[in-house]
């Protein structure tokens, strides 16, 4: 069977991995993936990532990419066609069975893939936006922005 793998990736995929790379710029990318590689191809002839529509954003929580979290959050962005995670797969083709177990051989452990509609392959807004409410990246935020503790942050006698 002769497959068809685009040359670039859509916009909204390409999207990911860099406005990933702006929030976190220290995040680990080793497996971030967006065109398959010819045993890929071979592997997977139907792949979402020989038509560009496909992204792999490396899991990496210690830099702020916690795949756990953006695999729930990304489910309400309307871009997604089904995302694999962990041994998991949603998609919005079948959202009213909610999670389901993904049998492929990989089973996604380092990488989350996420299917874009082709609907949606010239999206680039933001992937991101429900990040800032996640509380562990905006206490790392505020402590950036706060000053150290003075002196007189020690409670007083009258306090203490
Ligand atoms: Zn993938």
């Amino acid at each position: 069977m002769k497959v068809t793998v685009v040359k670039r990736a859509t916009p909204a995929a390409i999207a990911v991995l860099r406005q990933a790379t702006a929030l976190f710029p220290k995040r680990n990318k080793a497996s971030d993936g967006l065109l398959p590689s010819a045993a890929h191809v071979k592997a997977s002839p139907n792949s979402d990532h020989n038509t560009g529509l496909a992204v792999d954003l490396t899991h990496d929580p210690k830099n702020g990419i916690d795949c756990d979290v953006i695999f729930d959050e990304l489910k309400k962005d309307e871009r997604v066609a089904y995302l694999i995670f962990k041994g998991k797969i949603w998609s919005r083709d079948r959202k009213a069975e909610g999670e389901r177990k993904y049998s492929g051989s990989n089973p996604h452990n380092k990488h989350l893939h996420i299917s874009i509609r082709s609907s949606h392959s010239n999206d680039t807004s933001n992937w991101f936006g429900f990040i800032d409410k996640q509380p562990n990246v905006l206490s790392q935020t505020k402590a950036k922005l706060s000053k150290k503790p003075k002196k007189k942050d020690i409670p007083s006698p009258k306090e203490a």
